[in-house]
């Protein structure tokens, strides 16, 4: 069985020669991501005509993404060397750019003192070294360091997202994105959304006409609006990073499962992000826990599993990515098809709020189909790639090739789980797209002579004709 689940790989330095970028490619990588969070705006798009390039070469279709880093608040820098910040020892925090010592940490955000309050608890960095504020006055505030380690140079000052005046989307990330949407990117993620409406201040066309829109849930408001920004946004990001920053680290395992489920009941591709195979960082081989983390996100229904700083910065990005392949492909083996797309049934039936529409019946009824004729394939027909991102959701154990006649759907569904993208012919009749999509369909060797596959195709803008065919 081949990998239904997708694999997303962040480019960094580590990752971003054209050699180490095709050895990804090979390994699986179906997704480049290109943070914003560090660097200059030239230097992601230099990756991103990089990852274009190298595609292009391996005659393969790799998806863009690239990442929206949202408010961003920094400290002044504690040196190159770095400071240790000791547990249970008191701390000064004022505004400023200057320098941060142990004794006394300057911010570079004007509206700091403002925006907290004695017995809120601020991270620093990714979260190693952990604040709680005692008292807030005028020209400084008080905090205790509840957690301490050592920082280095400007590390995040995370202020609890509820109480951060800034928001999301900002100037600076709408001019990265601005930049990024006349190169064409296929993806964009927005970082600290707090609800549909963030997402929908980015003010993009919708896709395909426009980058498919992935909210990143990481803020607590986030959780609380899912529902809203589950409508506005065409993917989700479990960003567990700063959500297990934001939300109790016991609640983040089970708020993984709740954000998936809505998500994949909904049709929209989610993705499970960050540390599933962090020691790679530096490790050849992962740690059993983190290699049970990868397999478990698969059965929890992610359409993608995503590596960060492990392919970014790290010793073996190729290796790494090479590791979540095997991980990932394994567990698809494992994954519980029948039961899984007959909950998702369930959860359409039983969910007043969910719309009853003709798509969600027909490709729940393919699925049925495939599983039971054990078929050789599904073929949507898709302008948007709704249909085929609503077939997937019902985790059919048949592969799914997604045919779009434009160019943009196809890279877009570099993220749908179990879905082959393919570019279809312009065809004005039902009949000629069939026998389009079916000859390319065999001639590349997804089907043969004997084989029954279900063609699902949509003529206006739901999918209204599925047909069962037996090739000859
Ligand atoms: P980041 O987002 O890597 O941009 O912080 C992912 C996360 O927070 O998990
Ligand atoms: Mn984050």
């Amino acid at each position: 069985m081949t990998r239904r689940t997708k694999i997303i790989a962040t480019i960094g330095p580590a990752s971003e020669s054209p050699e180490t970028l095709r050895a990804m490619v090979d390994a699986g990588m179906d997704v480049a991501r290109i943070g914003l969070a560090h660097g200059s705006l030239e230097e992601a798009l230099g990756r991103f005509h990089r990852v274009r390039q190298v595609a292009r070469e391996a005659g393969k279709r790799v998806g863009t993404l690239v990442d929206l880093p949202g408010p961003k608040v920094r400290t002044a820098s504690f040196g190159t060397g770095g400071v240790e910040l000791i547990a249970n020892t008191e701390v000064e925090i004022r505004v400023g750019d200057h320098r941060s010592t142990a004794e006394a940490v300057e911010v570079d955000y004007e509206n700091l003192l403002h925006d907290m309050a004695g017995g809120d608890q601020v991270a620093l960095g990714d979260g190693q070294v952990l604040l709680e504020i005692i008292d807030v006055g005028a020209d400084k505030a008080r905090a205790r360091v509840l957690h301490g380690d050592m920082v280095h140079g400007r590390p995040g000052f995370r202020i609890p997202s509820d109480r951060l005046s800034l928001g999301t989307p900002t100037r600076e990330d709408l001019r990265a994105l601005d930049a990024f949407l006349d190169e064409g990117v296929d993806m964009v993620a927005l970082s600290f959304v707090r609800s549909g409406h963030d997402v929908r201040r980015m003010g993009v066309e919708p896709h395909p006409t426009g980058p498919l829109v992935i909210a990143k849930i990481e803020t607590r408001a986030a959780v609380d609006n899912l529902a809203g920004i589950i409508e506005a946004s065409a993917g989700i990001m479990v960003a567990r990073g700063d959500l297990g920053t934001e939300c109790r680290i016991e609640e983040t395992p089970h708020l993984q499962k709740q954000i998936i489920r809505e998500c994949i009941a909904g049709g929209l591709p989610v993705i499970t992000a960050t540390q599933m195979l962090d020691s790679m960082v530096q490790a050849s081989t992962p740690t059993r826990a983190e290699a049970s983390d990868v397999a478990n996100a698969v059965f929890d229904g992610s359409s993608a599993v995503m590596l960060s700083a492990e392919t970014a910065i790290g010793a073996h990005p190729a290796a790494t990515v090479g590791t979540m392949a095997r991980i990932a492909q394994r567990a698809d083996e494992e994954f519980d098809y029948v039961r899984w797309g007959e909950s998702i049934r369930r959860l359409r039936m039983t969910d007043a709020n969910a719309p009853k529409s003709i798509t969600d019946a027909m490709t729940g009824a393919a699925a049925n189909a495939a599983n039971e004729l054990n078929m050789a394939a599904i073929i949507c027909i898709s302008a948007s790639g709704f249909t085929v991102r609503s077939m997937a959701r019902f985790r059919p154990q048949t592969p799914i090739l997604g045919f779009s006649t434009s160019d943009r759907t196809a890279h877009q569904l570099t993220l749908s789980w179990g879905v082959t993208p393919m570019l279809a012919q312009n065809r004005s009749s039902y009949e000629d797209r069939l026998a389009d999509a079916l000859g390319q369909a065999q001639k590349a060797g997804y089907i043969r002579s004997g084989d029954i596959v279900a063609v699902l195709a949509g003529m206006a803008q739901a999918t209204d004709a599925l047909r069962l065919v037996r090739i000859d």
